[in-house]
Parts: structure tokens; sequence; C-alpha cells
């Protein structure tokens, strides 16, 4: 029986193995652990793969969430929007910044932020507060003061509307780009292409292994186009010093290390194939799954161009098919099975089941399947068969 797995993380590295080794050989040599120019390098050219200015390595996605929030000058005590089916880190970030989430639901087919919830929640549940222009949420009578879309599986959210209601509400939008290394939006507003991380205030990454750029370990990035928050954020990642043992503010201890510096610039080289090559495996289970009608392809619209991080497609029957996929040897997964707003750990936040019916729905239908750049056209056939024979096993 074939073996499937949901993620191969093993036969990237293994193609990479010389070059990773070298560097982990030439950081043993040169003693170059924290900081320096490993880092500084990949900065320079993670920002250039995003169009953004700045680039600034952070232990983690989650770190880069936090900071870029507290850089773009999110107070304690206000409230930041985002969505309630993403990874808690999200969520987590906005909490650390001393901020409270609050949830918008998102759209049908493309799971993101729906911009027409987000108008109607600014207009209908808020008021304005005449001092800063800004809303303040009639939920949690705090003053609303940022968005956070999260590009989610890979996909961008629809940036155009949510950018002119966050410049009509004075609210600043940090994306949340940790799925979305190399995806693209197409501006109607400036008629060109935009890539995840250069269209907000600043975004946050994520260079967990699994992610399209993964590190060996922890790793995540902010970038921007405002010197500003960059210069903020490196102070915040390195304990809030402006140079050795001179601290302007109590910062944190959040830098990206060389090592993985230096595994993700071997890594990055590679980037751009690897998200092509998604977008092919993509192609191909949309067509395997259009000739069979039996599986839902994912929804990209004409101004997306998705990086296809993850794979999502839905069923009623989701144990069953999940079920059915694993006794053949095809892994699977579940992206997200319960919604920030329902979990024990924000029980104080007071929301509610039917809150956001479309997220709710989504968290009980949707299922990950095999998706990396290595997957092969053989072993996407045998996913189809078994998505196949499982819907017509299932309609008899
Ligand atoms: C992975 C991820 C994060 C956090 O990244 P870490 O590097 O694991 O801290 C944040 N948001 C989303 C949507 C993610 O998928």
């Amino acid at each position: 029986m074939p073996n499937i797995p949901f993620l191969d993380l093993v036969t990237p590295h293994r193609e990479l193995e010389a070059e990773l080794t070298a560097v982990f050989q030439n950081t043993l040599r040169t003693a170059g652990f924290i900081g320096g120019p490993v880092i500084e390098k990949f900065e320079h050219d993670f920002a250039q793969f995003c169009d953004a200015k700045h680039c600034v390595g952070l232990a983690s996605g989650t770190d880069a969430v936090r900071f870029a929030l507290m850089a773009a000058g999110v107070e304690p005590g206000e409230s930041v929007i985002t969505v309630p089916n993403t990874f808690i880190a999200t969520t987590e970030g906005i909490s650390q910044a001393g901020a409270l989430p609050e949830f918008v639901d998102v759209d049908e087919r493309t799971y993101n932020l729906d911009p027409e919830k987000l108008r109607e929640y600014l207009e209908r549940h808020c008021d304005k507060d005449q001092e800063s222009g800004r809303p303040i949420s009639r939920r949690t009578g705090r003053i609303i003061s940022a968005i956070v879309p999260v590009h989610l599986y890979g996909q961008m959210a629809d940036m155009d509307p949510i950018l002119e209601l966050a410049n009509s509400y004075n609210l600043v939008v940090i994306e949340d780009a940790c799925q979305a290394h190399g995806a693209e939006y197409f501006s109607k507003k400036d008629n060109r292409w935009k890539k995840a991380g250069s269209i907000g205030k600043a975004a946050a990454f994520s260079f967990y292994p699994g992610k399209n750029l993964g590190a060996c370990g922890e790793a995540g990035a902010v970038t921007t186009n405002d010197a500003e928050p960059a210069h903020e954020v490196r102070m915040l990642r390195d304990h809030g010093q402006s140079r050795k043992y001179y601290h302007e503010i109590e910062g944190y201890n959040g830098r990206l290390d060389a090592l993985q510096a230096g595994i993700l610039q071997v890594k990055l080289a590679h980037l751009e194939t690897w998200n092509k090559q998604r977008r092919e495996r993509a192609d191909e289970y949309k067509r395997l799954f259009e000739a069979s009608g039996a599986a839902l392809p994912p929804y990209e619209p004409s101004w997306s161009r998705a990086v296809y991080h993850l794979y999502v497609v839905r069923t009623e029957d989701r144990d069953g098919m999940m079920n059915h996929l694993k006794e053949m040897g095809i892994g699977t997964g579940i992206h997200y099975p319960v919604p920030l707003h329902l979990q024990t750990a924000y029980t104080s936040l007071q929301y509610r089941l039917g809150d956001f019916p479309v997220a709710e729905k989504a968290a009980a239908e949707v299922v990950s399947l095999p998706m990396f750049p290595q997957l092969s056209a053989k072993q996407q056939a045998y996913v189809a068969e078994g998505i196949l024979n499982f819907t017509s096993m299932a309609v008899r």
C-alpha cells in the first residue's frame, strides 16, 4: 500500500543536505550564533522577495504578530479585529501586545476576512471616537486600533476594501502572512499585483518548519515598507536596546538566530520554484476533482495567486473521508477544527456558538489533503481515487 504523507519534510532537506550541513559548519567555525552578516543578508533577500523595504528576523511568527502590532502603535487596553478561523498564534500575538482580539466572520469561499462583514461590524456595532476617529466597540467598550487579516492557506485576503475601511476609520492593518510567503494580490486600486507582506503597515511571517519557507527549528520575521516600525521591531526583539546595554525600552528576547537564518537563506533560493510546484499540484488536484465531480476544489478569485500552503477541500462527512483515506495510507489534516471564539482559552471573551456561522461551518467540514512541492502526479492520482471512491460510496 502506498504511504502518502500529509506533509513531507524529509525529501526537501535530503536534497539540500550538503548545503545545509555547510551552514552549520560555517556557524561553528565562526561562532556567529547571534546577529551578524548571515542574518542581515537573509533579511535583505527576504524583504526583496516580498517587495518590502525592510525585513526584521525574529524567533517566531507569534513574536512577529506581537511585535508588528506593538511597533504599529497598538496600545494595551485596545481591541484588534481578526478572524476566528486561524491558528491561535494570531490572537496570542494580539493578546501579548496587550490588546483584546475581536472577531469578524470570513467569506464562505475564500475563508478569509469578509470585507462586507467588516464594514457592517464597524458601521453597526461600533461608535466613532471623536478624538481619534477610531471605532469604539460596543461589545467591549474598547477602542479598536488595528485589523489583522490572515492570508489563510496561502491565499491573500481581499486587501483593497479592507485597506479602504481601515483608512476611513484610522485603523492600522497588520497582515498575518504566516502561511502566505510569495502569495500575490491584484490591487484594482493600484492596478498591479502585490506580494503578501508588502501591503499593510507591517506583516508577520512564520518560518516554522512546515511553512512554505521553513527553518530547521523556530523562526519568523516582520516585513514593512516603513523605517519606523522596522526600527521599533529591531529594538523589541533585542531587549529594547538601541546599542549594546543602552535600553530605550524594555523589550524581549525575540531574535532570529544565525543558524536558522543561514538555513533559510539556502531554502529561500528554492521558494519560488516550490511555490510554483504547489500551484501546479493545486491545478492537478482541480483537474482530477473536476473530472470526477468528487470534491470541492478551493476557490481562487481572479485577483489572487495563492501559494497553497494548504490544499483544503470540504465534506459533510469529514470523519468518514479522513478514515477512508487513512485506510488507503493517505495522510490528511484539519485546519482548524475549533474556531478560536469557541476555544476554552477564550471563554472570557464571551462569544457563543452561532456568532460566526461561516467560520463554524468551515471548521466542521474542512479537510487538508497532502500538499507539498515534491508531491508526484502519481500520488495525487491515488489521493483523487481515494476521494472518488469515498464519495461514490457515500452516494450509495
Ligand atoms: C504558523 C502561524 C503563526 C505563528 O507562527 P509560529 O512561527 O509558529 O509562531 C501565526 N499565524 C498563522 C496563521 C500561522 O499559520
